[in-house]
């Protein structure tokens, strides 16, 4: 399969009062097309924030301040081949190097996105048809006048809603766009779409909403599909019935999605290749085997090993050691994320920020865009752990003390594998 996303080295900081949060730390993953890349982590760890940078949806105080995201469109290509040469390689364009007007223009016919709260993503005041009807209707003006930034990225605010509804013969979904919509509520399977068109989001249950959710983002036909976290507020029943969806759609349209999650078990049942974040870093990245069966950095052990055994349930989980870092530019420091709670760390740990890494040798792509099968940021990529180097259980202060199961940050580790 080939690529359609390459992100390379991404950053995102956020400038807080506190200090810089450096909550994307030169992040690398490729998405292949028509498959699930999964990134699975804790609360906290830039999962949301590594997607919402890719498709340029980060808000102030946070910017993305360094990387690369090169998206497959030959057209656009094409048209920055003279004018941005920089910005071009191939079929591939950096979006990072577009104007800004260009990248808006690509959420819906390049990029979706379904959010993890339902509820709170639709508005109330607006029935579910109207507002998947919106979707597809800035979609279908966006075709008839491509060169107009304006009419792809025109949104459909409560005001303009009620005058369209006062002043006679204003509407701004056409009947084309209101017939689409029903489609698409069938195709997400909403029993009796036409007259589900008509209610309004408190009339529809969790999944209900969750599947219109998935109707509006499938209104501009995406390429690359990011589901965050998307069935997080549903019943377990519930969650299987969306997962399903979401891989039948997949297959019937051939998109790529990226699948963000904090639970293993979505990953293993949807994912083809999964990147493991921890600290705003991938620490791994490789395909499900890899990780469920070869994992390389400590942090991905950890989080397996945290799985319950139904066949030999233990009393208690093993929670990881120790705690998540602030991601405080100013308590980082220039080693291993994860070395205050690694069972391995050693002094080699500490020298630097562990690059990506491999010992198969086993690489796709070439030159600069060469990516590794199977990689991680941890030196245990390229060599044995050496009990003789290993620091101290009192190197980093009293890890055990700092792991109490009843402090929250253990709690956020445990939501990381609970549900698998
Ligand atoms: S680099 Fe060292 S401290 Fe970091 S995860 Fe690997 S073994 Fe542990």
């Amino acid at each position: 399969m080939d690529e359609i996303l390459r992100v390379r080295d991404l950053k995102t900081r956020f400038f807080t009062e506190e200090g810089q949060v450096n909550a994307v730390e030169s992040v690398s993953f490729d998405v292949r097309d028509g498959e699930i890349f999964g990134i699975v982590g804790e609360s906290g760890s830039g999962k949301s924030v590594t997607a919402l940078s890719v498709i340029d949806l980060i808000e102030s105080p946070g910017r993305v301040t360094g990387g690369e995201v090169w998206y497959r469109n030959a057209d656009l290509a094409d048209e920055f081949r003279e004018k941005r040469s920089e910005a071009v390689d191939g079929d591939f364009v950096d979006l990072r190097r577009l104007p800004k007007g260009v990248r808006r223009s690509l959420r819906g016919p390049s990029f979706s996105m379904v959010f993890q709260d339902p509820m709170s993503s639709l508005n109330p005041s607006i029935t579910v048809g109207e507002q998947i009807a919106e979707a597809v209707e800035v979609q279908r003006r966006a075709r008839a006048n491509p060169r107009s930034t304006r009419s792809r990225t025109q949104g459909y605010g409560l005001g303009k809603y009620l005058v369209d509804s006062i002043v006679p013969g204003r509407e701004y979904t056409s009947t084309e766009s209101k017939e689409r919509a029903i489609e698409l509520l069938e195709q997400v399977g909403i029993p009796d779409p036409e007259a589900r068109a008509e209610e309004y989001p408190h009339q529809f249950s969790g999944g209900m909403l969750q599947r219109a959710m998935i109707a509006q983002a499938l209104a501009g036909e995406p390429d690359i599909l990011v589901a965050d976290e998307p069935t997080t507020a549903l019943d377990v029943t519930i969650q299987a019935q969306i997962l399903n969806l979401l891989r039948d759609l997949q297959r019937e349209q051939d998109m790529s999605i990226i699948m963000i999650t904090h639970d293993l078990g979505v990953i293993a049942r949807m994912c083809d290749r999964v990147g493991v974040m921890y600290a705003g870093q991938i620490v791994e990245r490789g395909t499900l085997g890899d990780i469920f069966e070869n994992p390389v950095h400590p942090y991905t052990e950890g989080l397996l090993g945290s799985i319950p055994d139904l066949e030999d349930p233990s009393p208690r989980l093993s929670p990881i050691e120790g705690n998540v870092p602030s991601l405080l530019d100013s308590e980082m420091g220039g080693r291993c994320y994860f070395a205050d709670r690694c069972p391995n760390a050693m002094e080699a740990c500490l020298n630097s920020i562990p690059e990506y890494d491999t010992d198969s040798g086993e690489v796709v792509g070439d030159g600069a865009n060469a990516e590794a099968v199977h990689t991680a940021r941890c030196v245990l990529a390229t060599r044995e752990f050496d009990a003789a180097e290993a620091l101290g259980d009192d190197y980093f202060g009293d890890r055990a003390e700092a792991s109490d199961p009843e402090t929250p940050d253990d709690a956020a580790e445990q939501e990381v594998v609970s549900d698998a």
